[in-house]
């Protein structure tokens, strides 16, 4: 969502005459854009607001701005902290960037504004989208779920969602700039409430020409609809990939976490899915070391991976986020048992990624090739439409093709394979 708002920023700047550049030490404005869904998010932006302040005192016409989740939850406390930083822009005021950097230009003096997390989604938008292939289209912000441990709905607001023909419009822009994958976006897709259902927007996406594969995120298991599995299974372009974060593996701490599901209840969820859509491919997200958890949780969240088989799954370990339920829980969990916990974890999982990537070899999968890999250009790099990264040699092929591959070899979190 993050790297969505930023090229929405940067399309804002575009329209007044910046233009990107990766070199700080020439740059004119230096635009922060932040999260705050970690800790460790937080101590990253903190260390890059201070390698910009000697950049800074180099160049006074320098400007200097923060925004996304971790301005909106810190406001004027991060130019109190930082008084170099020029702007501090919430999440609802994104949009009004161009603005507030012309009037930087013209007269310098702090300018803070996180008046309305829940701000209107503006209708006309110019993303500087990043990549060639693939992109991301929000449809709507915010959450209304409130999990305990999750600082989001603070910090972007109350769900609202895009008008359908807005989505329409922006895919089809996006179509014509050359993008083949279009990303769905939103805190729980399955809610999106537009005008139609999500799987509804989901099946009219797939119907727009030039959309190669049409994916989306994120899912809460909750609200994932029988409907969106049947547009998943008769769709022409959908991926056959579904991120269903679980984060817990036990009723007694998803309920803590305030998830609202049972395991038994993801269980059944899953294995409707995989009935409809045989293809699957599924990941999720885990948290170990959530407040409460004991030996028992955790044990149990093992058993529960293994009888999921998830094809990869996102482990954190919990963060916790002051102005969240959670953060006042009783029995926080100590560091050495979080760190040993999380270690046990991906070791379960690592072996039953792996396990579902050898039972790939030999089979023959499409993919959307990238371009070249980052350490050899002569091996190309793409996706199967399960979203597992292939690596192949190169032959002929342009970023953006949709070719056949036969699977030679299988490693944990990498397909390696043959052009057909
Ligand atoms: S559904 Fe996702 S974004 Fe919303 S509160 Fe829960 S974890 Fe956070």
């Amino acid at each position: 969502m993050n790297v969505a708002d930023s090229e929405r920023m940067a399309g804002l700047l575009k329209k007044i005459g910046y233009t990107l550049t990766e070199d700080a030490d020439r740059a004119d404005l230096i635009l922060i854009n932040t999260c705050c869904v970690r800790g460790t998010a937080e101590d990253k932006v903190f260390g890059q607001i201070g390698r910009f302040k000697s950049l800074k005192r180099e160049k006074p016409s320098l400007i200097l701005g923060v925004a996304g989740c971790m301005a909106q939850k810190e406001g004027e406390n991060l130019i109190k902290r930082a008084p170099h930083i020029d702007f501090v822009l919430g999440t609802g005021q994104s949009s009004e960037v161009a603005r507030v950097v012309q009037s930087l230009e013209r007269e310098r003096k702090h300018f803070i504004d996180t008046s309305n997390v829940s701000g209107e989604i503006p209708t006309e938008v110019f993303p500087l989208r990043g990549g060639q292939v693939s992109t991301f289209v929000p449809i709507m912000y915010g959450c209304n779920n409130f999990c305990t441990y999750c600082i989001v709905p603070y910090v972007r607001g109350r769900e609202r969602s895009r008008k359908p023909e807005e989505i329409f419009a922006e895919v089809k822009q996006a179509v014509a700039e050359g993008f083949k994958e279009i990303t769905l976006l939103g805190q729980n897709v399955n809610s999106y409430s537009g005008g139609m259902t999500f799987a509804e927007l989901l099946t009219a996406v797939d119907k727009i020409d030039g959309v190669k594969r049409l994916r989306f995120m994120t899912s809460h298991p909750k609200d994932l609809s029988d409907e969106l599995i049947a547009a998943i299974a008769g769709g022409k372009n959908i991926c056959e990939h579904i991120h269903l974060p679980v984060q817990y593996g036990s009723d007694k701490i998803l309920k803590r976490m305030n998830r609202v599901y049972t395991v038994e209840k993801y269980l059944k969820l899953v294995e409707k899915i995989r009935k409809a859509i045989p293809n699957l491919s599924l990941t999720t997200d885990l948290i170990v070391g959530f407040p409460g958890e004991t030996e028992e949780d955790f044990l149990e969240t093992l058993d529960f991976l293994r009888a999921v088989k998830f094809d990869a799954a996102f482990t954190f370990i919990y963060s916790k986020r002051s102005g969240t339920p959670a953060a006042t829980f009783d029995n926080q969990i100590d560091d050495e048992t979080k760190h040993r916990r999380l270690d046990e974890l991906m070791k379960v999982q690592n072996a039953i990624s792996l396990e579902k990537n050898l039972a790939l070899k030999n089979s023959v999968v499409e993919v959307l090739v990238e371009g070249a890999s980052k350490t050899d250009d002569k091996i190309f790099m793409g996706r199967t439409r399960s979203n597992k990264l292939i690596l192949f040699e190169h032959g002929n092929e342009q970023a953006g093709d949709l070719i056949k591959v036969k699977i030679t070899q299988a490693q944990t979190w990498l397909l390696k394979g043959k052009i057909i």
